[in-house]
């Protein structure tokens, strides 16, 4: 996981930073654990790790630990491994290419955006045409989830 040095390294935070980093990083902590669990997903046919880029000890660990036949894990462990790396992989791919594309735009007509607010930049994502699209992929709708319930919570609790 990669969190913007902008936002986490410096020597102070706005208030609107503060209030929207906790979402964010449980946004992000969420995909980990996805490829995490996607890791432990092991198919019928046995294991495969397409494309995954994760340090050795990471599938070790994944290899040791694979989720029970039935269990919560395994369902959304093959749903994320078929959105990513299976059936869905080309939907995705395109969904990803055209939000690129939204923020290549974002930053050429607004260049310092991206590191003066976070949220401006959200902003202009939820203005693409392909942001639903974005929003209902399995990885990133378990991962807003995640986010949001977090957020508020932060929220309600300053
Ligand atoms: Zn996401």
């Amino acid at each position: 996981m990669v969190i913007r040095a902008d936002l986490s390294e410096g020597n102070s935070v706005s208030k609107e930073n503060a209030m929207a980093f906790p979402g964010t990083l449980f946004h992000e902590t969420r995909h980990s654990e996805q490829r995490f669990n996607v890791l432990r997903y092991v198919e019928p046919n046995g294991w495969r790790f397409p494309g995954v880029n994760a340090p050795k000890h990471a599938v070790d660990l994944a290899r040791t630990s694979p989720p029970n036949s039935d269990s919560a894990a395994r369902i959304q462990a093959k749903m994320m491994n078929e959105s990513v790396y299976g059936t869905g992989r080309a939907r995705r791919a395109q969904v990803m290419a055209m939000m690129d594309q939204t923020g290549s735009a974002s930053n050429q007509a607004v260049p310092s955006h991206g590191v003066e607010s976070p949220q401006a930049e959200a902003a202009w994502f939820e203005h693409s045409p392909w942001y639903d699209a974005y929003r209902e992929l399995p990885e990133e709708a378990d991962a807003f989830k995640a986010g949001t319930k977090v957020g508020l919570m932060w929220k309600e609790s300053n």
